[in-house]
């Protein structure tokens, strides 16, 4: 973890509380998670929390001073959760500040979002076994996942577990996570479909695992292991782990095609209509492309240009029926697209694969 952005030491043993146990199997959320792979990290879902207190501050008892413990830095949006001797420092809540704004300004064009509350917990582990422990064994290649619900009207719980013992998890993690948290309140915790959630989370990410992902992309493409448009609006949850790659990496780029042509708050705009009315109308009404059939025959031109672009061998490939563009045969008819889910499910347990594992969860 980046120590410079903690005045915390590293702890030796951990003085975890049980209640938030409870809370784990209590809550019904929304969870996401960040994937560590092997080349590039990709997304990924994973689980509920334990962790620390639910209230750090308590810990913080004039008994327990001397020792490391549950640690709390708060701003306006933030509770920041860490083990040592101090609490994060103010420059790491300004940092997720500036994130959250940032975010709101590129999608909502707005300045001034209101304000969360209750704010959204951030819980910087500070060994693998205190992260597997808040988010669950099947989280295991994550580095971050995030937890939010909501009742009618508003949000209850918004939380995000870093695996803070990996480098990277301020620029790539971090902004990911707070890009589902912010997705899950924009929508008043409806499920998104998972190419939604993931695509918009991964543009938060830093531009090279963003190339990372589009790669796969191309090459799932060029394989003849893509999936139809269809498929992957079709997506009730994530798909099987090994197929994890081109999923992100479609989704993705599904997403930023949509939003290349117009704007961030008008793809909000479709997300919503779509929730509402099905993908179809929505389509329509926001890009004026007829079906999913059209929008797929767009989206492989535009995915052909780019990997013309970048590299003719592939190119020619992209376009052409599903078979020459690479993409797998789809199951299901482009006709009666929904949105996967317009609704939170029933929690299951977080140990499988994270994106089985918590249906109501963005991931
Ligand atoms: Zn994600």
């Amino acid at each position: 973890m980046p120590r410079h952005l903690l005045s915390a030491a590293t702890p030796s043993s951990r003085r975890l509380a049980s209640p938030t146990r409870q809370f784990a199997a209590n809550v019904l959320v929304g969870v996401t998670a960040l994937l560590v792979f092997a080349a590039a990290s990709r997304a990924g879902a994973g689980e509920t929390p334990h962790g620390p207190p639910a209230n750090a501050a308590a810990a913080s008892s004039p008994i327990a001073a001397s020792g490391p413990i549950w640690q709390e830095r708060e701003s306006d949006n933030f509770r920041i959760r860490s083990f040592g001797t101090e609490p994060a420092g103010p420059e790491l809540a300004e940092q997720c500040e500036a994130l959250r704004r940032g975010l709101y300004e590129k999608w909502l064009d707005c300045a001034s979002p209101q304000a969360w509350r209750p704010r959204c917990e951030i819980v910087l582990h500070d060994t693998d076994e205190s992260y597997l422990r808040a988010v669950g064994a099947g989280a295991s290649r994550t580095v971050a996942s995030s937890l939010t619900r909501h009742i009618p009207g508003s949000a209850i719980v918004r939380r995000i577990d870093i695996r803070a013992t990996r480098d990277n998890w301020l620029s790539s993690a971090l902004p990911h996570e707070i890009m589902h948290v912010l997705l899950a309140d924009q929508f008043a915790g409806r499920k998104l479909p998972r190419w939604i959630d993931e695509g918009v989370a991964l543009l938060a990410d830093p531009a090279r695992k963003q190339q990372l992902h589009l790669a796969d992309a191309q090459n799932a493409l060029a394989g003849h292991a893509a999936f139809r448009a269809v498929e992957l609006l079709m997506l009730k949850d994530y798909p099987a782990v090994e197929r994890w790659p081109v999923f992100y990496g479609q989704s993705m780029s599904l997403v930023r095609f949509l939003v290349e042509r117009r704007t961030p708050e008008d793809f909000f705009t479709f997300v919503q209509l779509s929730l509402d009315k099905g993908y179809e109308p929505a389509l329509q009404e926001v890009y004026q492309i007829d079906d999913v059939a059209d929008l797929e025959r767009r989206w492989l031109a535009e995915m052909s240009r780019q990997s013309t672009a970048e590299s003719p061998a592939t190119a020619a490939q992209a376009v052409d029926s599903p078979r020459q563009s690479g993409l797998r045969r789809a199951s299901v008819e482009p006709r009666s697209i929904e949105p996967a889910g317009h609704r939170q499910g029933a929690i299951r347990p977080p140990q499988s694969n994270p994106g089985s594992a918590v249906p109501a969860r963005r991931g």
